[in-house]
């Protein structure tokens, strides 16, 4: 887990350029955090991946409003082709939650997960997940695939495509920007 907990303790801070409050008569305050401030926290998340030399995919898990768990790529730190960044999450959540059922949350997640992630969203339960950059090739929640809107599955996941799309795929060009120059001096 990351050391900078300020999402999690503080989710409505008023100082927040991203914390909106609606002025409700019954005098309660009503978060109005959208789907933007979740996916900057996503994006924070991907640019630990980046920091790291891992692939830039950063996610979320939100209930309630709160982001309860965070987590990103980590494929190359565990030599693991499975430890992508919503796979993982999921795999958190059940210690969070204490339950395997994730019904209520949500995912951010910076990129189209894959079948793989997709189907652990399925199996989980998860209620939306939303996403930034769109994946051509390996997408699974609706662009090359569908699993998550996949007809006769127990559950579908509802899908929200492309929030900060332009951002969300900038940090992961940026990174293969980076590999690539890394390369061409090592040859040189
Ligand atoms: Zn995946």
């Amino acid at each position: 887990m990351p050391s900078d907990d300020s999402d999690i303790l503080f989710p409505f801070a008023p100082d927040s350029d991203d914390a909106q409050f609606a002025g409700e008569d019954d005098g309660e305050l009503k978060p109005l955090l959208g789907d933007d401030y979740y996916m900057r926290a996503a994006l924070r998340c991907a640019q630990q991946a980046a920091d790291a030399g891992e692939v830039p995919v950063g996610a979320v898990a939100v209930k309630d409003g709160l982001i309860i768990a965070r987590s990103w790529n980590q494929v190359e730190l565990l030599k693991d082709a499975t430890a992508h960044a919503e796979l993982m999450l999921i795999a958190s959540l059940p210690q969070v939650i204490g339950d395997w059922r994730l019904d209520g949350i949500d995912i951010y997640v910076t990129k189209e997960p894959c079948a793989m992630c997709a189907g652990a969203m399925v199996n989980s339960r998860i209620r939306r997940v939303v996403f930034g950059m769109r994946d051509p090739r390996c997408g699974a929640a609706g662009t090359a695939l569908n699993v998550t809107g996949f007809p006769g599955m127990l559950h579908n996941v509802e899908v929200t495509a492309g929030l900060m799309e332009e951002e969300c795929k900038e940090m992961f060009q940026a990174f293969f920007r980076t590999v690539r120059a890394n390369a061409r001096k090592k040859k040189s």
